[in-house]
């Protein structure tokens, strides 16, 4: 304990050390290369005694730091990668120091304050006010709360209940989609559905939108049972959305459970330019939202809503007599797979007090400038060829080569990411060996695409 001790005696000191550091590393993030591939570990074992918090920091900031990447700052392009905003790492920080447990919401105020961003994020995103929602650690968990409540709505129409039966004795689920994201296919594995359950519906010509007659057909076809339609808002390769207000008046004549996953997509809303791309999401049964992307906060956070919160309870409940709870009042551990669970709203908390409607309107706007003039430069050059128009914030393109395989995309992709300047990742679209550029930073300027161009052209020719 002497360390430990010793520590708190220190902490002051210990937590300047720390702002110091941090903030070496929040100012120099566009000088650091992007990636590090080059790092050499340490064998660091367990110490008998540990050496104490301040020296461990400069151990870490010695022979660890440079070895992490620049993902947080304004030319990582890989995935869809958010960097945390100032008022966010505030928020985050603070998670730590008061490290609250939002198991349940009547401790403290922190729950209220939980229930108060969610508000705020469905103001932001234009979800109706009727829907409740809660925080998770990532879109998947969000996909994944949102099929376990419709996995146990088929089962109730079948008179069961896969919380309290299994999936025994309910005939197969059938689950249907367009472009889902990989992760509606692991979730269908955790929850018992199986992957093969997802029967994939053709999408319309060139598009990864889903066609709306293909999926109008499967449910005249299938409609003596009830099955799980996933719409998406936003797809990886080439942000497309399915048509939600479509899909929403099919709801009106067949019996199926709308899940839609907008992990990032659903930021279209914050910018009346590209607002219409959501229209209709207030169809849906249940929403998946990212925070760690667009919402520009630390890992790991993002949000799942829904109107229908006691499929929810029925599958997630947690009741003990010693947490006191009641299934009449069911609380945070009543809603999703995590008990114990961190106040993970308080970095978005920040962020959208600190920068408002209008601060997440400029970064949605700027973020996708960024992607169509990118886009164009593209489209322009003989060395690429756009795959895809550029609908928001991510472009998707394939390098002009004699041989395009999936090797000659690696190995280009080696050579513009090895320079350190910018980070893309791979990609298949439409048969075709492609590139991704996803812009979600709000750190990324005019600047930066300068930059970007020059590492792409300096890649090129292989
Ligand atoms: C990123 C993403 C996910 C998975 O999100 P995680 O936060 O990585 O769990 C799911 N769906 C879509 C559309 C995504 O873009």
């Amino acid at each position: 304990m002497n360390n430990m001790k010793n520590d708190q005696e220190k902490i002051e000191t210990i937590l300047k050390d720390v702002v110091e550091h941090a903030a070496n590393f929040f100012n120099g993030l566009e000088d650091r290369a992007v990636t590090n591939y080059a790092y050499n570990a340490p064998a660091d074992k367990l110490p008998e005694l540990g050496s104490g918090a301040q020296a461990t920091l400069h151990h870490f900031t010695q022979y660890y730091a440079a070895g992490l990447s620049g993902s947080a700052g304004s030319r990582y392009l890989g995935f869809v990668t958010g960097g945390s905003t100032p008022a966010s790492i505030v928020g985050d920080w603070l998670v730590s120091i008061y490290d609250q447990n939002l198991s349940h919401s009547k401790d403290s105020i922190a729950g209220a304050m939980e229930l108060a961003t969610i508000d705020m994020l469905k103001e932001l995103l234009l979800i109706s006010d009727d829907y409740r929602g809660t925080f998770v650690s990532g879109a998947t968990m969000a996909n994944f709360v949102g099929l376990a409540q419709a996995r146990e709505w088929v089962a109730q129409y079948y008179g069961k209940s896969t919380a309290l039966d299994g999936l025994f004795d309910i005939p197969p689920i059938k689950i249907v989609s367009g472009t889902p994201h990989s992760s509606i296919f692991k979730a269908t594995s955790m929850l018992g559905i199986g992957r093969k359950s997802i029967h994939l519906i053709p999408c319309q010509e060139e598009r990864e939108a889903i066609d709306i007659a293909k999926l109008q057909q499967f449910l005249e076809d299938n409609q003596q049972e009830p099955c799980i339609v996933v719409a998406n808002a936003g797809t990886v390769n080439t942000v497309d959305f399915d048509d939600l207000l479509a899909i929403g008046e099919l709801k009106k004549r067949y019996n199926f459970w709308l899940h839609i996953d907008a992990a990032f997509g659903g930021f279209a809303a914050c910018s009346p330019k590209y607002l219409h791309l959501v229209e209709g999401i207030n169809h849906a049964d249940s929403i998946t939202i990212d925070a760690h992307k667009w919402l520009n906060v630390p890992y790991d956070a993002a949000m799942q809503f829904t109107r229908d919160q006691s499929l929810q309870v029925s599958v997630f409940k947690n009741n003990a007599a010693y947490l006191g709870g009641s299934l009449d009042n069911p609380d945070f551990c009543d809603l999703t797979p995590e008990n114990s669970r961190r106040f993970r709203a308080l970095p978005a908390w920040f962020s959208l007090q600190a920068y408002g409607q209008n601060g997440y309107q400029q970064l949605i706007e700027q973020n996708v400038m960024l992607a169509q003039q990118l886009g164009q430069k593209i489209d322009d050059s003989s060395f690429f060829t756009l795959l895809a128009p550029v609908r928001l914030n991510v472009v998707c393109f394939a390098i002009n080569h004699a041989v395009l395989t999936d090797e000659t995309n690696k190995q280009f992709l080696t050579s513009l990411n090895q320079q350190g300047k910018v980070f893309m990742t791979p990609t298949v679209y439409q048969g075709v060996p492609a590139i991704r550029a996803a812009f979600s930073n709000w750190r990324t300027t005019p600047d930066d695409l300068a930059i970007i161009w020059e590492a792409l052209t300096a890649a090129m020719p292989l």
